[in-house]
Parts: structure tokens; sequence; C-alpha cells
């Protein structure tokens, strides 16, 4: 269930009951992403959030109908750009939308540069493969300017190592972008690099949404990235979308308790330093997601009888959605100060989270 419901022409990717499933042998399929929904449109920003674990990459490399193992697939659902659906689109087809429609940044800048060749070929490489030839070299110099780095011919000459981090994920940025594609998908792109360059970077990738209208779909763990960069922004925990939201309301007023947890742990903007709160125990593994709500293992106001039976669905309220039976419930809207306030067993309570 998308919350968010756009006319069809205004969604750039509209992703619509999206699953994945894990094949390996006979053995049943394993659906470790299950019925995600959500729209990006141009010249918008939107997170898509969760922990290692949440199905958040998995989600992404669904998008792109590119996996990292070939025993994923998607499983169920559409992924419309422009209104085509990737997900059965025949390969070379899609190799023409990679690139040229769709581009694509990760978290380790050095891990997709070739360390033995000048960057700026580099950057070339997508033009080359999509046959734009003519003006190659003047249209890498526009990319590197674009990306607010000085003296671009001397840049396009170097080597990756010669490069600083924050360098080298610009270079990649140019190159996701030299066929000038509506969408560029960020996969925690800022995740290696210390936080003074990971602002440069968040900078960078706003001006570049207004000034292109690019679309773009980040995802990152970190809500205080979300908030620097999106407006809108789609929780994942264990496989599915828990809360959707545009970013002001989110954070003003979060109604899952996981998006809580997690926005109760995000960087305080003044000092910069990282919150001593974390959500106790961790994201279960796929294939033993607990029964009824799969957060209830770590949710301070989990009530046993109901959280631990019955799985919740996505419920609309005004312009966002969230997935929990207890929402409603003015307990619910302040669910960590709950449990501190109240007495809670001594198994659950504090269990994990640093004192
Ligand atoms: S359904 Fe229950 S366990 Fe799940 S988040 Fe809501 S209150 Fe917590």
């Amino acid at each position: 269930m998308n919350a968010r419901v756009l006319p069809a022409n205004e969604a750039l990717l509209d992703v619509r009951g999206l699953s994945v499933d894990i094949r390996r042998g006979a053995s049943p399929a394993l659906r470790v992403v299950r019925d995600v929904s959500f729209t990006v449109r141009r010249g918008e920003a939107v997170g898509l959030v969760g922990e290692s674990g949440s199905g958040k990459s998995m989600t992404a490399f669904a998008v792109m109908n590119l996996f990292p193992s070939p025993h994923a697939q998607v499983g169920a659902g559409q992924v419309l750009l422009d209104g085509r659906d990737l997900a059965t689109l025949p390969p070379a087809e899609l190799r023409r939308v990679r690139g040229a429609q769709v581009g694509m940044v990760f978290q380790d800048p050095t891990s997709y540069l070739d360390p033995l060749m000048p960057v700026g070929r580099q950057i070339a490489e997508p033009l080359r493969a999509h046959g734009r030839t003519d003006g190659l070299d003047a249209r890498v110099i526009e990319l590197i300017d674009l990306m607010e780095l000085p003296n671009a011919a001397q840049v396009a000459r170097k080597y990756p190592h010669e490069l600083s981090g924050g360098m080298r994920q610009r270079i990649l940025i140019a190159a996701a972008l030299a066929m000038r594609p509506a969408l560029l998908i960020a996969d925690e792109p800022t995740t290696a690099l210390d936080v003074t360059v990971q602002a440069g970077i968040l900078k960078l990738l706003t001006r570049l949404r207004k000034e292109l209208d690019l679309g773009i779909l980040l995802i990152t763990h970190d809500l205080a990235v979300v908030a620097e960069t999106c407006q809108r922004v789609n929780v994942m925990y264990a496989g599915e979308l828990v809360e959707s939201n545009d970013v002001a309301p989110l954070f003003a007023a979060p109604r899952h308790p996981y998006t809580q947890g997690l926005l109760k742990s995000i960087l305080n903007p003044q000092s910069r330093a990282r919150s001593l709160f974390s959500i106790p125990g961790g994201v279960p593994v796929a294939g033993h997601w607990p029964r009824g709500c799969r957060f209830h293992t770590r949710c301070p106001i989990v009530q046993p009888g109901l959280c631990d039976t019955k799985e919740p669905a996505l419920k609309l309220h005004g312009g966002g959605s969230d997935r929990c039976l207890r929402s409603d419930e003015a307990l619910a809207a302040h669910a960590w100060t709950a449990v501190d306030s109240a007495p809670q067993p001594s198994s659950r309570r504090g269990e994990g989270a640093i004192p």
C-alpha cells in the first residue's frame, strides 16, 4: 500500500508491492523484502532508512534489477520508471536504462574506481558505452566542474589514489550522472567519509537535485543524513516498510516505535556527538522473523497477546503511513519515554542499550 498516491505522470519512480526472494536449489524461496511501495518524483530526494539487515539495500538492487547474488530475484511487484516496468525488461533493454536513465553511487568509491585508469577516462566510460563520443573530453571537464572540483583538466588526468575520499566520491557521482539520468540511486554514499566531507557531498547532492531536476533515492542507516538531504522518508525494518512520510512531519511526530528509536539515536546537531542511545537487540535474521509484529522483540511498548500474534498492516494517516498496531494510542507517541518512566520487567528494560 502506498500512502502517497500520485498521478501516474507525476511519479518518476513508482515502486508497487515489491518483494525480493532468495532461491537456492530446491528449497522454498525466502522472501527477504515484502510488499514495499514508494514513489520518487523529479527533483525530489527520498530516503530509504533502516539498520543493516532491514532490506533497504536489497530494495535498491531490486529497483535496478541488479542483484549482488544470482540467487536473488524480484518475487513480486512492479518498478515503474516513467511508466515502464524495469522488473520485466529484457536484460539488453535493462542495460540501456542503467546509466542512461538511472545512475548509481555506492558506499566505497575506491572499490568502484579502476586504480590503473585516470579518473577522467572513468567518467567517460558510460558515455562511450552508450555511443556518445562527440565532445567527450569537453563533457568530462563539464562534469568535473559540476562536481565543484577545481582545476578540472588536471583532475581528469589523476589516478584514484591521488585524490581524497571525498574527491573520489565526486568522481563516481560525475560518472553516474554522465548520461544525465533522471534518477540517481545513492547507497550509503557518505558512510565511508568523515563528517565534514560527508556534509560537502550531501550539499552537492542537494544542489544537483535542484539544478538538474534529479530524482534521488538515498539509501542510508542514518536519519540525520535524511534530515539534511531528503523531502520524503521510508523507514524499513526486517524486510518491510514500517513508516513513510514527508521528512518534516516524520521528524516532528514519528508514529512507529522503531522510527522513534532511530531518531533518538541520531547525531546531536549542536555537538555533532553521537547519542548514547541505541535500540536494544538487533534486526532478526531473514527467514527467522518473529511472529506477529516483526519489531515486537525490541519494542518498548509491546503488548503481549496482541503484538506477538497479529501482523500489523500498513495503515494510512494524513500524508503518511505506519505499521504499528498501537500507533493511535497516546502511549505510542513517546514509546521510549513511556518505557523509561514506567516499571518494566528487568529482562526488557535497557537490554542492550548503552546506559
Ligand atoms: S505493533 Fe506492537 S510491537 Fe509492533 S511496533 Fe507496534 S506496539 Fe510495538
